[in-house]
């Protein structure tokens, strides 16, 4: 699915608010796209940018001109792209970015763009730089910024932006058009909190790191389920190794998601992972307070961020979950 037939069958209002302002030309200087975890706010982000600098824009960018290609390869020079989702966007960004903007644009439509992924994960500098290059927009300049939660984006950043909401495409809706995808339930059940969209369910299920962190979670899970000793020993060998911020921050989320669904297991609520329905039975009657230990995985998961050492916090973790086991 294209990211235009996206928007076009699942977020109309966007769709059309936006094709509008295309059409109108009456663009407002900053977009914010606003939308849940997992809806794809990026690949938005950039095909609203795109448009603004294809050569035969429908009102939608086409896909195929000479300028859409650039931009899809990355070679679009008049675009700037700052990624909050990985790593916090720090001042220097801004800075760098004003910097490149007090020249000319240099591609023939005379338009720069920015987008900044995930703007409630900014350094308070670098909103403050973001600010004043929000207060005094150039008449070429356009940016968008995306938020998992509009809250927690300041004020003075919305005031400034025309929010643009995207919504969640329903569970059940969701699985129905990965129907025919080559992979079995748990793969999808497992990929669907994070990726809102087929195509990107599919896409990282192909990845090299999927494998890995989906085998480190089932496997401590299962031994943890089993004897929590075990379980402790296994995160340090399968989990504190991995490194990579991105997939132990995501292997703790997985945790919080999986106690969360022990709470629904437990009073027959519908099930995020149904095919794990023996696991979750399992950890049932290892844990004796699920609520309380997803509350501290969120913080245990926020402090991967802060660049705390990783054995330090599988050992926060796992201490944290043996001393809730009811053995
Ligand atoms: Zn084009």
């Amino acid at each position: 699915m294209t990211i235009y037939a996206y928007l076009e069958t699942f977020q109309p209002r966007l769709f059309q608010t936006f094709g509008n302002a295309l059409r109108s030309n009456n663009l407002s200087h900053a977009y914010l796209l606003d939308g849940e975890a997992g809806t794809p706010l990026k690949e938005t982000a950039f095909y609203l940018a795109k448009s603004l600098v294809c050569d035969n824009p429908n009102p939608y960018a086409c896909n195929t001109c000479a300028s859409c290609l650039r931009f899809d390869e990355g070679n679009y020079t008049d675009f700037f792209f700052f990624d909050g989702a990985e790593i916090s966007i720090k001042k220097e960004s801004v800075l760098q970015l004003e910097k490149a903007f007090s020249m000319t644009s240099v591609e023939q439509k005379g338009v720069l763009i920015y987008v900044m992924h995930n703007v409630e994960n900014m350094t308070i500098e670098a909103i403050n730089s973001l600010l004043k290059f929000l207060e005094e927009p150039a008449r070429n300049v356009y940016a968008f910024l995306t938020t998992n939660n509009e809250h927690n984006v300041l004020p003075t950043i919305k005031s400034r932006s025309q929010i643009l909401h995207v919504q969640l495409i329903e569970r059940t809706k969701l699985f129905e058009l990965c129907k025919f995808m080559p992979l079995d339930d748990k793969d999808k059940e497992l990929l669907i909190p994070f990726y809102n969209l087929p195509d990107l369910i599919l896409a990282e299920a192909k990845t090299e790191r999927y494998p890995i962190y989906k085998d480190a979670l089932i496997t401590v899970l299962t031994a943890f389920s089993e004897n929590p000793k075990i379980g402790y020993l296994k995160a340090h060998e399968l989990i504190a190794p991995l490194r990579d911020r991105f997939i132990i921050k995501r292997v703790f989320t997985y945790f919080a998601l999986f106690f969360k669904d022990v709470i629904n297991f437990s009073v027959n609520r519908p099930l995020l992972f149904p095919s794990f329905t023996p696991l979750l039975s399992a950890l049932h009657k290892t844990l004796r307070n699920p609520l309380a230990l997803t509350v501290k995985t969120y913080e245990v998961s926020k402090k991967v961020d802060d660049n705390v050492n990783i054995n330090l916090l599988v050992d926060e973790l796992l201490i944290a979950m043996i001393k809730d086991t009811t053995r």
